[in-house]
């Protein structure tokens, strides 16, 4: 086993790594570190979360750096305000016995001119998000013209977020001949495109799960309840917009039933198996070609020669009796030097199929969660932002404009934009409110942890008011980070926020009635990383009330979703399913498959 004394590493690096109790280096370490000391090269890193990728890129840069110049040498750009303070927390333990290297983060939500203050002081190393980074930079609060490196972590995270522009936008005020690591769980298209733009030449590691070679599809599979199989292949669709797939089903009849209520549902999708007659599948496959279709439901025999090269996501509605043929499944996306992902929708007792499928494909399946209606709702609303964006203005409007301008007199830019988008919005909001969310949680431990916090802490008063809050996991916060960001940016005292309950992209939490009109005031208006911060009242007082106790992790969520008052109530399901999807459909026939992925980076 290799130690950390043979990497290469400096005494006061040693001395950091025996404080902080590391006994081995982490397989990424291991490949990482002795490459990026020995030569000037530009890095691709894939490895897991949690598997060391920090000090992977920290201690090389540490030791890379000249810590007697107080010239911005290192640039870490990091998707969340947590994880740039995690890495900084981290760069700073490592580099404790190196005289005079200060590292700073730069981060949203916070006051900038005290983070320009500490840039002043001069910093060899910043840690920053990408929305603040560019706003110092615009500013002229941060100079890096000089590094020497910089690199992206968790560029998979960083690209969902729709961080592609400002990360170019950021990388053009760089150095032509600074070196660039990129570090990433996954390898998403997105991130190959970066690579390919913004690196030289890139050196690739991958470890655990491979990823990459030959192989550019992602497996992933989803657990739900028997009887939530559907409704969960549609909001996999509903979550990828632009989605152009074959959606796999074990029979005859079932492939028929998905398609139909597919279609009856609103969305562009077809049937293909064996009991059409020939004439019906090669008008299905023509469609099917021309993007006219964009779920096509098949049966493995029928789906056999399907021969088309841009399918973004194969689906397993249903896993195939024999592991090989899930093989063939899969091979239908990232052909010809594309990427695709595999989607697998499993019970739990199915569960352990996937780890034989592991070994038949000689890769790992990541563990995904079926989105939930406010993710959904998330995703739609950028991908509307991005084709409002895309639009090209049609000249005739230019006669109204005028009237136009005269009607809509005193909305300023950013009420506007919200209008517009809530046009089209709202629609698609009503329905998934309306909508329980599905359990897919394969990890119970960590729902159990949940329900035991929560019956840990003290009832909520009578005076007590629950709120809705539009950030959670995903943007890297957990009960007590949240907790502590509430009280921090609201300026309350230490027991004054409670019950925080943090979901994947929402969570909720509790005062006292007292502070409610000065939160919801302050949260009209508040941006995080560029992004709109929303608070609103929730209509259950929430939390540990008795109705809660003995309840699962999961179904507490739910609860809370259903009796909030975000809802819309008076629209039909199907009317607004319809009216959505066949607007999606639409661009869908339009679009061309190498530009279908494009949303899920171009969010913003
Ligand atoms: P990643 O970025 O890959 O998700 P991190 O760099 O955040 O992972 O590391 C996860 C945790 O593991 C951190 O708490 C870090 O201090 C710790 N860690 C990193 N390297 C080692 C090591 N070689 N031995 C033990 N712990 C380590
Ligand atoms: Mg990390």
């Amino acid at each position: 086993m290799t130690k950390f004394e043979e990497l290469g590493l400096s005494q006061p690096l040693l001395d950091a790594v025996k404080d902080m109790g590391f006994e081995t280096p982490s397989e990424v370490q291991e490949k990482a570190i002795p490459l990026l000391l020995e030569s000037e090269i530009d890095l691709v890193a894939l490895a897991q979360t949690g598997t060391g990728k920090t000090a992977a890129f920290g201690f090389p840069l540490i030791q890379k750096l000249d810590s007697a110049s107080r010239t911005t040498q290192g640039l870490i750009l990091s998707p969340t305000r947590e994880l740039c303070l995690q890495i900084t927390n981290e760069i700073q333990a490592y580099s404790k016995y190196v005289k005079g290297l200060n590292t700073v983060a730069i981060y949203g939500g916070a006051s900038i001119t005290d983070q320009a203050r500490q840039i002043k002081r001069g910093a060899q190393i910043v840690v920053a998000t990408p929305g603040r980074m560019k706003d110092m930079i615009s500013r002229g609060l941060v100079d890096i013209t000089k590094i020497d490196y910089c690199i992206l972590d968790e560029a998979d995270e960083m690209l969902n977020m729709g961080f592609f522009e400002d990360i170019k936008d950021i990388l053009s005020n760089t150095p032509k001949d600074k070196s660039t690591w990129l570090f990433s769980a996954t390898m998403p298209r997105e991130v190959a495109t970066i690579a390919k733009k913004f690196m030289n030449n890139p050196t690739e590691i991958t470890v655990g799960a491979k990823n990459a070679g030959t192989s550019t599809v992602q497996h992933e599979y989803y657990v739900v309840g028997g009887r939530d199989r559907y409704p969960a292949l549609k909001r996999l669709a509903d979550a990828n917009p632009d989605i152009f797939s074959v959606v796999f089903c074990r029979t005859k009849r079932d492939t028929q039933r998905v398609a139909e209520k597919l279609i009856e549902d609103g969305y562009s999708a077809g049937a293909l198996h064996g009991d059409l007659s020939q004439n019906q599948r090669d008008l299905v496959m023509n469609s099917f070609r021309k993007k006219q279709i964009q779920m096509l439901v098949a049966t493995d025999v029928a789906a056999r020669g399907i021969d088309v090269d841009d399918i973004t996501h194969v689906i397993n509605y249903q896993l195939p009796d024999e592991i090989e043929t899930y093989t063939h499944r899969s091979g239908r996306t990232g052909r010809a030097g594309k990427s695709g992902i595999s989607m697998v929708i499993i019970t739990r007792s199915e569960m352990r199929k996937i780890n034989a499928m592991e070994k038949k494909i000689q890769q790992a399946f990541l563990s995904k969660k079926i989105p939930t209606g406010i993710e959904i709702c998330e995703i739609q609303l950028y991908h509307l932002a991005n084709k409002i964006k895309d639009t090209k203005i049609n000249k005739d409007v230019e006669n109204y404009l005028p009237a136009i301008n005269d009607v809509l007199e005193g909305i300023d830019r950013d009420e506007l934009i919200k209008k517009i988008v809530s046009v089209e919005f709202t629609r698609f909001s009503n329905y998934y409110n309306k909508t329980k969310d599905i359990s897919s949680s394969d990890d119970r431990g960590r729902d159990r942890e949940r329900g035991d916090r929560d019956r840990g802490e003290n009832a909520p008063s009578n005076g007590s008011v629950r709120y809705f809050i539009n950030v959670g996991e995903k943007d890297g916060y957990d009960w007590m980070s949240l907790k502590d960001f509430l009280r921090d940016t609201l300026s309350l005292g230490k027991d004054d926020v409670y019950k925080v309950d943090t979901k994947d992209s929402f969570s909720f939490f509790n005062t006292e009635a007292e502070h409610t009109e000065q939160i919801l005031s302050f949260f009209t208006d508040f941006k995080l990383e560029g992004r709109f911060i929303n608070v609103e009242v929730s209509k259950n007082p929430g939390g540990s009330g008795g109705g809660n106790r003995g309840r699962s992790g999961g179904g507490r969520g739910r609860s809370d979703r259903d009796s909030s008052d975000r809802g819309g109530r008076s629209r039909s399901r199907d009317n607004n399913r319809s009216s959505s999807r066949g607007k999606s459909s639409h661009s869908g026939k339009r679009r061309s498959g190498s530009s279908s992925s494009k949303s899920r980076s171009d969010f913003f």
